[in-house]
């Protein structure tokens, strides 16, 4: 059986990137560790008046390059080997895409679609205070990932200022935009996987007019990924939930689908038929776009994937296992490091303002992501035929190799 551990599969994409590039053993074992773990406990009262006590992390990665970086995801699911994994990824991604941040992840262990308003707003703000120590705009800059938004940022934001006692916009990105947060920060993830879309089906002579989509996971990124591409012609034929998902083979309408989802699910949108999470992976399809969770396409499904493309807009959703077998069936995987790091990008991008002081317009925005991602795309691609190596690979010897040169003329304190 697959070892689906995160962390476990995490340290695997990096021996094999440090063996290719014969990294000093020393150096190796340095970056295979994160740098800090914090564990917290979390009391709150509930709105029923009881206190429960929820578990929360926050673990840093790397911080050669810079501040560490990475978001902060609430589900029932969260363990600390998954951030310790999501940490990890963020160094490789942030270094990938060569902006100046480490990386790092938080969680809580909650399930936030049982939970009111008020008692996330408790959660969020304890848990801010709880790992106040390790956080802040030069030590490390949480943003949103799975069931965290905008207003978790606000919260986590207003919470550091109160104890700090002076409004400090630079300890979180994806912040709203009336506080401090950035033009196109809430597109910036989707909008980066359709740019590495776009430069993947040039690579392969595919127009986008009617190219078929399947968007597993019909959240922030994949949802504004699925009408990026639909604006450019491309035909989705298929988006999902946690509760399932809607297929048309001619073609369904994102914006539509996210209408009628509202705060349910697309399952049962008229004009669809339903179709499992698991089916939807395995759909006869021009690009698949894993936008959910980690370890979706396996060692028991990557056989079936009928995919050209497979572009991970979530963190984690191949295995090592499922990588081998889709790169011998020379589906052209944009590995995460690369395909989501639009958000991280534009999290930059804001957290630039902040410190500055002067806002950009969305122009501005969009064209150095744009910039950005595309020039990522193109050195990946490069080291991948260089290299003789899948996507992954090419892109974790580059943002290895990033790394470890800064890990190295820092030096080893003491
Ligand atoms: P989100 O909470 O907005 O959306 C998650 C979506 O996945 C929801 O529609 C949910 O219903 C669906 N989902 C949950 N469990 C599922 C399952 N088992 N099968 C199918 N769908 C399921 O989260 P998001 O921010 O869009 O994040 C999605 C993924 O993208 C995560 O892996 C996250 O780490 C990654 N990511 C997010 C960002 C960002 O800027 N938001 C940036 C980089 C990477």
């Amino acid at each position: 059986m697959e070892n689906l551990n995160a962390y476990d599969i995490a340290v695997q994409q990096f021996n094999s990137a440090a063996s290719k590039l014969k990294l000093d053993p020393g150096l190796a074992e340095v970056l295979r560790h994160p740098k800090r773990q914090l564990t917290v406990s979390i009391p709150i009262r509930m709105d029923d008046g009881t206190v429960k006590v929820f578990d929360g992390f926050r673990v840093q990665h790397n911080v050669a390059r810079g501040p560490a970086k990475g978001g902060i995801r609430y589900h029932p699911n969260v363990t600390i080997d998954e951030v310790k994994a999501l940490a990890m990824w963020m160094t490789w991604k942030c270094a990938t895409v060569n902006i100046p941040y480490g990386g790092a992840k938080g969680g809580i262990i909650c399930d936030p679609k049982k939970m009111s308003i008020g008692e996330k707003e408790r959660l969020t703000r304890r848990y801010a205070s709880e790992i106040l120590p390790v956080i802040g705009p030069d030590r490390d800059i949480p943003a949103p990932d799975v069931y965290t938004d905008a207003q978790t940022m606000a919260w986590i934001m207003d919470t550091y200022s109160c104890m700090l006692g002076y409004s400090s916009l630079g300890v979180v990105t994806g912040k709203p935009v009336e506080l401090g947060g950035t033009k196109g920060r809430h597109e910036a993830t989707g909008r980066g996987v359709m740019y590495t879309v776009e430069e993947a089906c040039r690579l392969l002579n595919l127009p986008l007019k009617n190219l078929s989509v399947a968007v597993q996971g019909f959240g922030n990124v994949g949802h504004i990924a699925a009408q990026m591409l639909f604006d450019k012609g491309a035909r989705i034929i298929a988006v999902s939930d946690s509760r399932g998902g809607a297929f048309n083979a001619e073609g369904l309408d994102p914006y539509e689908a996210l209408k009628y989802k509202g705060t349910d699910s697309v399952t049962g949108m008229p004009g669809t038929s339903s179709i499992s999470n698991a089916d939807i992976l395995e759909l006869n399809c021009d690009v698949l776009i894993p936008a959910a969770l980690e370890n979706q396409i396996t060692e028991q499904n990557a056989r079936r994937v009928r995919a050209k493309i497979v572009a991970e807009g979530a963190n984690g959703p191949t295995t090592p296992a499922a990588d081998r077998i889709l790169f011998e069936k020379q589906v052209l995987l944009i590995p995460d490091v690369l395909c989501n790091a639009g958000g991280v990008t534009v999290s930059y991008f804001e957290w630039v303002q902040d410190l500055q002081g002067f806002f950009w317009d969305e122009d501005q925005v969009n064209g150095q992501l744009e910039r950005i991602m595309k020039r990522a795309f193109k050195e990946v691609s490069d080291t991948a035929a260089r290299e003789k190596v899948d996507r992954r690979t090419a892109a974790y010897m580059l943002a290895v190799k990033r790394v470890a040169e800064a890990t190295r003329v820092r030096g080893l304190f003491p």
